[in-house]
């Protein structure tokens, strides 16, 4: 089916719930807006998505989804900017990425002009939860999961695909303390790690209670093998400064392609910012906290964009980071806010007006 904004059906909610929402005092994808976009898959096809109010979906208990597992997501923001524009930061990346997802999981992909055209036609319906305010935005959340019934355990013949969005305020963690995890692990090669896919988060949860209760706010993942190398901070990628230098991890099977880490490397270059793309060991990070040339520790995703790191726990010593004045991390999350907020030039063509 040829999918346009023309035949996406929409149903409007009779009476808004907007006025209930305190958008200065918001926190992070708890609020949700009055719509939301669902498609089916049903006899191999994926029916015509269609916008209707935000409601609870009912489903039988035998539903592979409860059972299997199967199931996939995406994070991405709507901006408004001083005109009331509304921008996306270059979400064919989250449409790609998503049936990159969909693949792994053995869940049938989504066209592009269904995502991007039901998307455009969501955030047309519920404009007016878009944030103004300083920070602020619209989290969206696409996902996909087995709808489809019966115990056998195979993959299910139907599905739902659903957008999701909450207006949030500005992510700020403050900075936050790491725990290098040795014992346990994210992915493992051949696994499912580059997904975006429900598991891996359920997953992670009991590792990183065992770290809080530690007084960490969250894990830096090693790879499963040897447990050498720094591959993801929580569920965002992550950056190291050693001197000048910033390093990441190269993506894997293990190390999600994420949309802000790409963005920043390419950032770095025009900046002339030095940036390796290589395997970080835990040996040299170490090493480099010892002597001093260990500058900044950041993650990086859609959420907070940066998330600063103050500190790393290993083997039961702490060692602190630096409190630097200019630091990149800083200035890479001011250049790709200005963009996302339409402040600045894009040079690079990320913005997407919807
Ligand atoms: C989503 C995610 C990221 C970040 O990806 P972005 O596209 O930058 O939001 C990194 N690591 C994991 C494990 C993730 O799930």
């Amino acid at each position: 089916m040829n999918i346009t904004e023309q035949n996406i059906t929409i149903e409007k909610v009779k009476q808004s719930k907007i006025n209930q929402v305190d958008f200065d005092n918001l926190s992070f994808g708890s609020v949700f807006t009055d719509h939301m976009l669902v498609c089916d898959y049903k006899d191999g096809a994926w029916e015509a998505p269609k916008v209707v109010p935000y409601q609870p979906i009912t489903l039988d208990p035998s539903s592979k989804i409860f059972h299997y597992g199967q199931s996939i997501f995406e994070g991405m923001k709507a901006y408004k900017d001083k005109e009331d524009t509304i921008w996306l930061f270059r979400p064919l990346e989250n449409q790609k990425r998503l049936n990159i997802s969909a693949k792994r999981m053995a869940i049938p992909e989504i066209p592009e002009e269904y995502f991007m055209e039901g998307l455009k036609t969501l955030l047309k319906v519920d404009k007016e939860w878009i944030p103004q305010n300083e920070g602020s935005s619209l989290y969206i959340r696409p996902f996909i999961f087995a709808s489809g019934e019966g115990f056998h355990a195979s993959p299910a013949n139907e599905y739902k695909f659903i957008i999701a969005c909450a207006p949030s305020g500005a992510y700020f963690s403050g900075k936050v303390k790491v725990l290098i995890e040795e014992k346990y692990s994210r992915s493992a090669n051949g696994g499912v790690g580059y997904a975006k896919a429900g598991g891996n988060y359920a997953g992670q949860f009991y590792p990183t209670q065992l770290a809080v209760d530690r007084g960490y706010n969250q894990v830096i993942w090693t790879d499963d093998n040897t447990h050498e190398y720094i591959e993801e901070a929580g569920a965002m990628n992550i950056f190291v400064r050693i001197n000048d230098t910033l390093i990441t991890g190269p993506t894997s099977d293990r190390i999600l392609d994420g949309i802000t880490r790409k963005s920043i490397l390419e950032i770095a270059k025009d900046e002339g910012i030095k940036a390796e793309v290589r395997k970080i060991t835990v040996s040299e990070v170490v090493a480099a906290a010892k002597d001093g040339s260990l500058k900044e520790m950041f993650g990086a995703g859609t959420a907070a964009v940066i998330s600063p790191i103050a500190g790393f726990g290993f083997r039961n010593t702490d060692y602190d980071l630096p409190e630097i004045e200019d630091s990149i991390a800083e200035r890479l999350k001011k250049r790709i806010t200005d963009i996302q907020y339409n402040r600045a030039e894009d040079t690079f063509g990320w913005r997407y007006k919807v």
